[in-house]
C-alpha cells in the first residue's frame, strides 16, 4: 500500500518538500510518488491544497464504485 497522486494535482510542490524520504518528483503532467520508496506516512497528503494525494488501496476501491477522486475523498472523510 502506498500513497498516489491523482489528476487533481496543480503542481504546487508542497508535497515534495514535505516527504521525509524524498519520494515525490514532478512528472510531465502532475507530481508522482515513487511507490518503492513511499512508507505510507501520509505527511504529503496533509499539506496538499487540492486533496490530490490519496491512499492507493482506498482510492482503487472508490474508483471501482465509479466515483471521481474528489468525490471519493469526500466520502472517505465522511466515513472517518
Ligand atoms: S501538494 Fe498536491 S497539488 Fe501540490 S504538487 Fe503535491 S500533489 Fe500536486
Ligand atoms: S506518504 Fe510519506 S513517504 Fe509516501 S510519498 Fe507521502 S510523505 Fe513520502
Amino acid at each position: 500500500m502506498f500513497h498516489y497522486i491523482t489528476d487533481d494535482c496543480i503542481a504546487c510542490d508542497a508535497c515534495r518538500r514535505e516527504c521525509p524520504l524524498d519520494a515525490i518528483r514532478p512528472g510531465p503532467k502532475k507530481y508522482a510518488i515513487n511507490e518503492a520508496m513511499c512508507v505510507d506516512c501520509g505527511s504529503c497528503a496533509d499539506v496538499c491544497p487540492t486533496l490530490a494525494i490519496v491512499n492507493r488501496a482506498r482510492s482503487e476501491a472508490e474508483i471501482e464504485l465509479g466515483w471521481s477522486s474528489a468525490a471519493a475523498l469526500d466520502r472517505i472523510k465522511i466515513r472517518a
